[in-house]
């Protein structure tokens, strides 16, 4: 069991790059007040990835890729590699192919089965109601499919807010982009990296919000591998989002 300032210790031991602030200039000075903000992937991490919803959306994506007149044997490499370079897939469909992103989101992320695999999660819900901070969902999803998923595991209504992608701007950030997480800790109104916490399936996200000072928490899934240490690149590491409370204790109040 680890505090949190153990669990500082820890990370502030670790190999750690840091880069200057160049977003507004006002956004990381201390100012004594600030709220602690816990920031929640949602996307195989609020739920398990071994629900398949992930592969089910590389299916889509792909199919949707081939729609567009990708020829059938080169649109998985493509879309990786839209998925590597900007984060998204649909970035490279908007940037490199010209589409419509609500032609897309139809296809995609709302032909999703959701309804039929994500059930209320009762046990994410007495976590959540734990842990006595400000709760924020920061998601490279879109809105509709993020409070979605929210509603269906019946945690819509414990979220102080939510920071997504809006496909239809023209430019916007997403993670691992530094300015993403700017922008989530400018809606979350919080200023100071070290009161930042952050759960999220994607090494890539994780390396960049540590990149800022924030304190951040890898989910591998539930048959991925914990190590012995707990710690992995940085990050405090679990399976699965419930195991959440017994890795920081000390944010979560007791039963
Ligand atoms: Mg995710």
């Amino acid at each position: 069991m680890m505090t949190v300032s153990e669990l500082r210790g820890i990370q502030a031991d670790l190999p750690l790059k840091t880069v200057a602030y160049d977003g507004t200039g006002e956004g990381l000075d201390p100012s004594p007040g600030d709220e602690k903000v816990f920031f929640f992937d949602i996307d195989n991490c609020l739920y398990d990835i071994e629900t398949g919803i992930s592969d089910m959306m590389t299916e889509r994506i792909a199919a949707y890729g081939e729609r567009i007149g990708i020829p059938k044997d080169k649109v998985a490499d493509l879309t990786l590699g839209y998925y590597k370079s900007y984060g998204l897939a649909v970035r490279g469909f908007i940037m490199h192919h010209d589409i419509d992103p609500n032609h897309y989101d139809l296809h995609v992320d709302q032909s999703l089965p959701l309804e039929t695999i994500l059930k209320p999660d009762l046990n994410i819900r007495k976590m959540l109601l734990r842990l006595n901070m400000k709760k924020w969902a920061f998601t490279n999803a879109n809105r509709p499919h993020a409070e979605k998923v929210l509603r269906l595991l019946g945690i819509h209504d414990l979220f102080d807010g939510l920071t997504y992608c809006d496909y239809s701007q023209p430019g916007f950030s997403c993670k691992p982009e530094l300015n993403a997480y700017y922008r989530a800790m400018g809606d979350a109104n919080v200023k100071r990296p070290e009161l930042c916490y952050f759960v999220d399936d994607s090494p890539k996200n994780l390396n960049a919000a540590r990149q800022l000072g924030w304190n951040t928490i890898h989910v591998v899934g539930s048959k991925g591998t914990v190590p012995e240490s707990f710690v992995n690149d940085s990050h405090l590491v679990i399976r699965t989002i419930d195991e959440l409370p017994s890795i920081i204790p000390s944010l979560f109040e007791k039963v």
